[in-house]
Formats: C-alpha cells, sequence, structure tokens
C-alpha cells in the first residue's frame, strides 16, 4: 500500500476497456483494495459480446491500445476484433487482473449511504467501498427495432451483438436490417458467403473509403524493434491531421474540411458503384458525418455482388418466413440478423444508482444522461464514469479518452487518499454550466444538421462532446476543484 493517509475501497463496474485499464492503474500505485466485478464470464466488453463476422474497429489499431502496452503485432491496420478481444484477455493477464475480477457478476443496484457505496449484486451480495467507478461503455444493450411481425419469424433471428455461430450461413438466405458501422460490416463480411444476403437500409449512409492495410511480419518486427513508429501511428503528423480535419469538420458543419469529406464519401460512391439504380438507392440525403461516420474499404464492392439485393423500400412486416416491404416485395429468408444499434443512453442503467439524500440517477436522467464533463454528477459523490455520457465518442479511440478521464479521476480521489476530504463531487451550478455551453456548441455540430443517429436526444440535441479533442485534453489534464464541492474528513 503507498503510504497515503487512507486506505480506500474502490469498486469497478465492468471489465472492458475502461474497467481493465482503472484496475491496472490503480495496481501501478500499489492499491489492491479493489474489486471489478463483470456480468460476463470474461473480459472484453464491446469486443467479447460483438462477434459477428467482419467485426473489426475502426480506428487505427495502433491507436486502440493502451499507452503503455503498446502491441507491435496487429496484423492489419485497423485491428479485427477477435484480436482486440486477445489484445484485452492478454492484458487481464499481463497485469494480474483476475485477481481482482469477479464474473459473472451484474450489480443490481449502488447506494450512497453519506460516506460509503453500497453496492449489490444481482445475486443478493453485498459489497462496500468509497470509491465507486462505471466502466459499463457506451454501447451495450440491444436496441431491438419495433417491427410489426418480428416475434412470428420462424427462422433465426438475432441482434448482432448476440451473433449465433451455430448456424452453418453457406446455404442460407440471410437478411441483415441496418447499415450503420456494424451492418456494413456485417454485409461485406457475408456477401458471396451465403446463398443470398437482403440489406435493409432505412436511411443510406455516407461510406468513407479506407485502405484495407495488412502488416507483414517485416512491419510487426519494425514495430518491435522500434516503438517510436507505433507512436508515429498513434499522434504522428498524418494521424493528427486527420484527427484534426475530422474535428473541425464535426464542429462546424460550414467548414472547409467537412467539404473535403463529403467530396470524398461522394466521389466514393460515385466511382464504386456501377449501376445508376443502386447508385441512387445507395445516396444519403443528408451531409457527410451527421450520422457516425462509417468507414470500410470494401462494402460498395461487396454489395455490388450478385447474391446481395440492397431494398430500401422500408419493412412493412416481418412474416413467419421472412420479410414483405412496403412495396409488396416479399423476401424469403432463413436468418434475419438486426444490426439495429444499442440503448445509446442507458450508460450505467438499468442499474439503480442512489446518490446523496436518495436522489436516484434514473430520474435524474429522465430526459437524457448528464454529467459534469462526462465524468462526475452532483450528488453522487465519489462516484465516477469513464466513457460517460457527452464524452467524445464516435470515431475517435475511447482508448484515449478513458486514460485521459482516469488521469482526471486519479487527480479527485488523491484528495480522498490524503485524508482531508471524504466526499467528492461536482456543484450543480458546474454541471449546469457546462450543460448550457454544451448544449449550445452541439447544436452547431454536424450531427444536428437533419438526420436521424444515436448522437440524438429526444429533443434533436447531440449529446456528444462538441468541442476540438484539445480542449478534451486540456479540461481532463487537471480538475478545477472550484467546480467540486469537498466535504471534509471528520
Ligand atoms: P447504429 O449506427 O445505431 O445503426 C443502426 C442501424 O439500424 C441504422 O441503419 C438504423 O437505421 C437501423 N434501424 C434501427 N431501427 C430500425 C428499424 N426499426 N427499422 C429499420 N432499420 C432500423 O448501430 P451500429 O451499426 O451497431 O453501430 C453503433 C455504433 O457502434 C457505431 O456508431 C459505432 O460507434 C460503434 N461501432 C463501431 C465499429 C467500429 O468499427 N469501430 C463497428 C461497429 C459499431 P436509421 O439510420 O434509419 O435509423
Amino acid at each position: 500500500m503507498p503510504a497515503d493517509a487512507r486506505n480506500l475501497r474502490y469498486i469497478i463496474i465492468g471489465a472492458g476497456m475502461a474497467g481493465l485499464l482503472a484496475g491496472i492503474r490503480l495496481r501501478e500505485r500499489g492499491e489492491d483494495n479493489f474489486v471489478i466485478y463483470e456480468k460476463g464470464d470474461s473480459v472484453g466488453g464491446t469486443w467479447r459480446e460483438n462477434t459477428y463476422p467482419g467485426v473489426a474497429c475502426d480506428t487505427p489499431a495502433h491507436s486502440y491500445s493502451y499507452s503503455f502496452a503498446f502491441n507491435p503485432e496487429w496484423s492489419a491496420f485497423y485491428a479485427p476484433g477477435p484480436e482486440i478481444r486477445n489484445y484485452f484477455e492478454s492484458m487481464a493477464e499481463r497485469y494480474g487482473m483476475h485477481q481482482f475480477i469477479q464474473f459473472n457478476t451484474e450489480i443490481g443496484s449502488c447506494r450512497w449511504d453519506g460516506e460509503r457505496w453500497h453496492v449489490k449484486t444481482k445475486d443478493g451480495r453485498e459489497d462496500v467501498a468509497d470509491v465507486l467507478v462505471a466502466a459499463t461503455g457506451v454501447l451495450h444493450h440491444p436496441n431491438t427495432p419495433a417491427i410489426p411481425g418480428l416475434e412470428n419469424f420462424q427462422g433465426a433471428s438475432f441482434h448482432s451483438a448476440r451473433w449465433d455461430h451455430s448456424i452453418d450461413y453457406a446455404d442460407k438466405r440471410v437478411g441483415v436490417v441496418g447499415n450503420g458501422s456494424t451492418g456494413v460490416q456485417i454485409v461485406a463480411a457475408l456477401s458471396g458467403n451465403v446463398q443470398k444476403l437482403v440489406h435493409f437500409q432505412r436511411s443510406p449512409q455516407w461510406i468513407m473509403p479506407c485502405p484495407d492495410t495488412r502488416y507483414s511480419d517485416e512491419d510487426k518486427a519494425a514495430f518491435r524493434d522500434d516503438p517510436d513508429r507505433i507512436e508515429d501511428v498513434r499522434s504522428g503528423p498524418e494521424a493528427q491531421a486527420r484527427r484534426g480535419r475530422f474535428l473541425a469538420a464535426i464542429i462546424d458543419a460550414d467548414s472547409p474540411e467537412l467539404a473535403e469529406i463529403q467530396s470524398i464519401v461522394e466521389k466514393n460512391l460515385e466511382d464504386s458503384i456501377r449501376d445508376p439504380e443502386l447508385r441512387e438507392k445507395l445516396r444519403p440525403d443528408y451531409r457527410a458525418a451527421c450520422k457516425r461516420m462509417v468507414f470500410s474499404p470494401n462494402y460498395y464492392e461487396k454489395v455490388q455482388d450478385p447474391s446481395v439485393y440492397v431494398d430500401t423500400s422500408g419493412i412493412e412486416r416481418v412474416e413467419a418466413n421472412g420479410v414483405l416491404m412496403r412495396d409488396g416485395t416479399f423476401h424469403e429468408l432463413d436468418v434475419l440478423v438486426l444490426a439495429t444499434g444499442f440503448k445509446a443512453d442507458a450508460f450505467v442503467r438499468p442499474m439503480t444508482i442512489t446518490g446523496r439524500d436518495g436522489v436516484d440517477l434514473n430520474q435524474l436522467w429522465d430526459v437524457h444522461p448528464k454529467a459534469y464533463y462526462a465524468v462526475t454528477i452532483p450528488d453522487f459523490p465519489n462516484f465516477f464514469m469513464l466513457n460517460g455520457p457527452t464524452g467524445p465518442v464516435g470515431n475517435f479511440s475511447l482508448i484515449d479518452i478513458a486514460e485521459r478521464q482516469w488521469n482526471y479521476i486519479e487527480q479527485l480521489v488523491s484528495l480522498l487518499r490524503e485524508g482531508k476530504y471524504s466526499a467528492v463531487a461536482p456543484t450543480q451550478a458546474a454541471l449546469q454550466t457546462y450543460e448550457q455551453k454544451r448544449t449550445e456548441a452541439a447544436k452547431k455540430t454536424v450531427f444536428a444538421s437533419g438526420c436521424s443517429s444515436w448522437y440524438l436526444d429526444a429533443d434533436g440535441v447531440p449529446q456528444v462532446w462538441p468541442w476540438p479533442y484539445e480542449y478534451f485534453m486540456e479540461v481532463m489534464d487537471k480538475p478545477k476543484l472550484e467546480d467540486y464541492s469537498l466535504t471534509p474528513a471528520a
């Protein structure tokens, strides 16, 4: 134990990328009084849940790695999902995390009693901690669409995050509903490998072309020999230019950067799709990057395979043996995949989190989830979120984001450790000012330029980080203690 005034106990919820990060960082400073509760049977979070064909991360692999654990062995510029899952498994091993993780343990409720957090597992156990860290992921709870008749389908039907690996797909007629990043990856992977594939698209997506760069043994050896090469992929001039261009584009929908992105995706569509009818079906009527940008090296090529049919006429209903479209077309299907996204506003829910004086987080988040700079909440002392609401999401490395958030949390927790304070939470005024500024800026982003997406709340306001990434880095560098209410230790 470090020589601190208080030996704090920590409870971390979730053993995905962010929960592991918290555990590793705690271990690094000699802490061992913590537990990570994980409802699944292994680590990896989203990469454990999403095992669909073609699953990959469209953030460059070397950026999608912990800053303290580069991986020269990535097989490609964009790593496949199973490799990412293995990376997190190996991180849990390397940093001795298994002794701290309780698998198959879902948390039902967390309650602040005025001094500490009381956490109840769904199987009736109780635990108590000074510090509670929610590392529960962003896109976690599958969104099952309200398509009439879905329950009548007699074939196999499942959400993309619950892929059925027991099926031999080669001789099957498969329908995929949804064309976000997930649907696009699934269709590109299944095209040519199933008997027939129907891609049901409610609204088209702009597709950003990206290279399908595989790393050779020589490349990997070079990364191994010279970590600066990895650093260069992460934050060299090319990476900075890419991030800068994208950020300038999303922050200001009238920027030259967005115009450039728009021309790239339009050219991609024009150059790639030969059939004019299909080209028009795939042409969105909103601006590039309004929905979360989809990157694909091969979707346009794969969707033109003779075995694939794109249907944009709208689903009327699902029947026992297929899908009836509004124009009367009927697609007979054996498998129906729902790549229909996630309940993006859930965050820590459906857990019940009760803060000071019985304040219920669910009620507080009735309209939409709010958190001061995405990390802390008034009346929820010593409660910290990694990748919480309104943080940078979308086309960024959530690992870099979580690492910066942990740096911020660590500084607040050190106030407790030093023994001068027993509780730390932001003030209501601080959250209000943040939310007001954030909402004003969010309304000007490209996400609010006229499309539907999981970024938008019920009022159509993007629930996103609307400022430059540099500002996020600056804010996370050092908490503004004047925005916090600090309870002196007794
Ligand atoms: P998504 O982006 O929310 O897309 C959901 C899709 O389902 C949309 O095309 C949507 O159509 C459609 N849909 C929803 N309800 C429907 C209904 N009732 N009828 C017909 N269509 C319906 O979900 P996702 O593709 O799973 O991606 C979610 C996020 O996960 C991404 O934005 C990304 O952040 C992350 N992700 C990342 C990667 C990566 O490579 N890094 C890969 C996969 C996912 P509308 O557009 O018309 O609403």
